[in-house]
C-alpha cells in the first residue's frame, strides 16, 4: 500500500475530515479506553450515527451500488475508516450485520433478499445477527442441533443458540440449521434469514464478566421461516457459513485497525500516570508501553498489506485468522497495560470513570479471543494451511475433533 494519499484520496480525506468536524456533536464518539457494547440507553444514538454516517456514504463505500452500497474501493473506505478513527466515532452498532451476515447476503442470497435487506442493514434500520453457536457446539460448529424441518408452510426450527451477540436489538439473523440429519455433520446444513420477531423465537440475554450483556440465549420453538428466506441451496450451508466465518475474521483482524481499545488512548493515558508510578514500574511500564505500541503498529501495516491484496482481487485466506489473532493479542495487551499503569489505583478501578473503562476493556478482551473461532482453532489453521503441518482432524483424539470453523 502507498502510504501518501493521491489527489483524489486526499480530497476524499478533507470532505470527510470536515464531516466529522461539522456533525460533531450529533455523532456518537467513544473514548478509545474502551470496548464498548451498545446498551439501551445508548443503542438510538448509536443507530443514527451509522445511518448518518451511510446516508454521507462512509458506510458501506465498498458495497455494490445496487443494493445501496457506494461502489467504491477498499483504499478510500480505509482513508475513511481512519478519519473515524481519528475522531473517535463511536464503532457502527450494527456491526455483525455488516461484518457476516451483510456479505454473506450479498454472496449467497436471492436479487430479492439483496434488493430487501443490505440498504436498510448498512443503514442500521435492521440489527443484524448470527445464529450458529450452541450450548453443544462452538469450535465443532457442523455437531449442532438445531432442526429445520420442511413443511407445507415452511421450514419448522426447534433448537437452541448460544452466545448471540446483539439478538435482543436485532430484527433478522442468518440461522444455521440441520435440514439432513442422516447426511454427514458437515453435508446436512442449511443457511436461513431468521426474522427475530417471529412467533416462537425467545431471546434471554446473558451478563459477561465485563458488566455488559451483549449476547444472549436463543430459544428457537417451532419458529417458521419460509422457504423463500433460505439462503443458498438446500443441505448447502456449510458453504454459507465459511463465507460468513472469513468475513467475521476478516472484520476483526484484517483492516489493521484496533478492536475498541486504541494505543492513542493508551499512550495518552501513560502520559499522565508514568510519572506517578515509583522508579522500578515506570521503566517496566515504559517498556512494555514500546512493545505493545510497536505490537500495534505491526498490526496495522499486516492489515494494510493485507486490504492492498483484496484490492487487486487476491481472495481473503488464511491471513484473516492470523490478522484476527493478533488484533486480540494487541487489544489485550493495551487493555492490560491500561490497568497496570493504574499501580495501587486499579484496585479502586470500579469506582472511577477513567479507570472503570480500562478494567472494563480489560475484562472484555478475553471474550474476543473466542468470538469468530478461538486462537487454538485459528493457530490450527495457519499451521494446516501456511506452515502445511498435518491436519487437526489426522491426529489421534479420544473425542470427536473439531472442525476448524
Ligand atoms: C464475545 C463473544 C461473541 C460471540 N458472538 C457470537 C455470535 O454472535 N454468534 C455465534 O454464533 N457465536 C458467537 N460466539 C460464540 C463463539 O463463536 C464460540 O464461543 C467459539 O466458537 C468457541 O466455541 P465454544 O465457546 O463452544 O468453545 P469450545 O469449542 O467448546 O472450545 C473450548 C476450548 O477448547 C479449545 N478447542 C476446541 N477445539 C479445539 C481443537 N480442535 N484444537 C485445539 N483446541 C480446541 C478452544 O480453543 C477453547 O479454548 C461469541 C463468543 C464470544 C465470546
Amino acid at each position: 500500500m502507498d502510504f501518501d494519499d493521491t489527489p483524489e484520496q486526499a480530497r476524499l480525506r478533507a470532505e470527510v475530515r470536515a464531516f466529522l468536524s461539522e456533525n460533531a456533536d450529533a455523532l456518537a464518539h467513544g473514548d478509545g479506553a474502551y470496548l464498548e457494547e451498545p446498551g439501551t440507553e445508548r443503542l438510538e444514538h448509536l443507530r443514527d450515527t451509522q445511518a448518518m454516517l451511510y446516508d454521507a456514504g462512509m458506510i458501506g463505500l465498498t458495497w455494490p451500488v445496487e443494493y445501496g452500497g457506494g461502489g467504491g474501493s477498499n483504499a478510500q473506505q480505509a482513508v475513511v475508516n481512519e478519519e473515524l478513527h481519528r475522531a473517535r466515532v463511536a464503532g457502527p452498532v450494527g456491526h455483525v450485520g455488516l461484518g457476516m451476515c451483510g456479505p454473506t447476503v450479498l454472496h449467497h442470497g436471492s436479487e430479492d433478499q439483496k434488493q430487501r435487506y443490505i440498504r436498510r442493514l448498512l443503514r442500521a434500520d435492521d440489527i443484524w445477527c448470527q445464529l450458529f453457536s450452541e450450548p453443544g457446539s462452538g469450535s465443532d460448529l457442523a455437531a449442532l442441533r438445531t432442526k429445520a424441518v420442511l413443511q407445507d408452510d415452511g421450514w419448522h426450527v426447534q433448537g437452541q443458540k448460544v452466545w448471540t451477540t446483539l439478538a435482543q436489538h436485532s430484527r433478522y439473523g442468518i440461522l444455521l440449521a440441520r435440514t439432513d440429519p442422516d447426511a454427514p455433520k458437515h453435508k446436512g446444513l442449511t443457511m436461513f434469514v431468521i426474522d427475530m420477531h417471529s412467533p416462537g423465537v425467545m431471546v434471554r440475554p446473558l451478563k459477561q464478566m465485563n458488566g455488559h450483556e451483549s449476547f444472549n440465549e436463543v430459544f428457537l420453538d417451532d419458529v417458521v421461516i419460509p422457504d423463500s428466506e433460505r439462503l443458498g441451496a438446500v443441505n448447502d450451508g456449510w458453504r454459507v457459513a465459511l463465507t460468513t466465518l472469513m468475513n467475521e475474521r476478516m472484520a476483526v483482524g484484517g483492516g489493521g485497525g484496533e478492536i475498541g481499545v486504541r494505543s492513542d488512548a493508551l499512550l495518552a493515558h501513560a502520559a499522565e500516570r508514568l510519572p506517578q508510578l515509583p522508579e522500578q514500574n515506570r521503566v517496566l511500564a515504559t517498556e512494555a508501553l514500546g512493545r505493545v505500541l510497536t505490537e500495534s503498529l505491526a498490526a496495522r501495516y499486516t492489515g494494510y498489506r493485507l486490504q492492498t491484496a483484496l484490492e487487486k482481487g487476491v481472495e481473503p485466506g488464511p491471513e484473516g485468522s492470523a490478522g484476527k489473532l493478533s488484533a486480540v493479542r494487541v487489544a489485550h495487551a493495551t487493555a492490560d497495560l491500561g490497568v497496570r499503569l493504574l499501580g495501587d489505583d486499579a484496585v479502586f478501578a470500579r469506582s472511577r470513570e477513567g479507570d472503570w473503562r480500562w478494567a472494563t476493556s480489560q475484562a472484555s478482551t478475553p471474550g474476543i479471543a473466542l468470538a469468530g473461532g478461538t486462537d487454538e482453532i485459528l493457530r490450527n489453521i495457519i499451521g494446516e494451511r501456511v506452515l502445511g503441518l498435518p491436519s487437526d482432524r489426522a491426529a489421534a483424539r479420544p473425542s470427536p475433533t473439531a472442525q476448524n470453523r
